[in-house]
């Protein structure tokens, strides 16, 4: 790569948690609270390049910040996409969707389908407080030997 590598300059993340091989972060999106990334933080592109105990880890991260957005926010859907055409890591976004937000039952990167009522505002720290003891538990779980 001949720019840097945005992902891989922890300072410039919105960083919810962490560990040496993955980060949450937040995606900062005013019209979607709570829309998380799930960061790789190796440059490995596909998941078919990480081996079974490394998807796994990182498949058990992504359902873990699921199941706490569910539990917070209670969507009408939570949207799991793996797209990464942009950047050299792979990533999953985790997305509570609404009925009323501005993109359903479209993607959120489609048209908008309806100029939504302001979003529910979601302070980054309330955030990592409702993700870390979560994540924490479930990874000192599946890295336990
Ligand atoms: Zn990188």
């Amino acid at each position: 790569m001949t720019t840097p590598c945005p992902l891989c300059d922890p300072n410039t993340l919105p960083i919810l948690w962490q560990c040496d091989q993955i980060s949450v972060i937040n995606a900062q999106e005013p019209d979607y609270p709570g829309f998380c990334r799930v960061i790789w933080r190796q440059h490995q592109t596909e998941m078919s390049q990480l081996n079974p105990a490394q998807r796994n880890q990182l498949m058990t991260i992504v359902f873990a910040v699921e199941r706490v957005l569910i539990d917070q926010l209670k969507p009408d859907k939570i949207n799991l996409a793996s797209l990464g055409n942009q950047v050299a890591h792979l990533h999953w976004h985790v997305i509570p969707r609404f009925e009323q937000d501005r993109h359903f039952p479209e993607p959120v990167w489609a048209t908008p389908q309806r100029e939504p009522a302001p979003a529910r505002k979601i302070i980054h720290g309330q955030l990592s407080a409702w993700l870390t003891p979560t994540l924490d538990a479930v990874w000192e779980e599946i890295t336990a030997v």
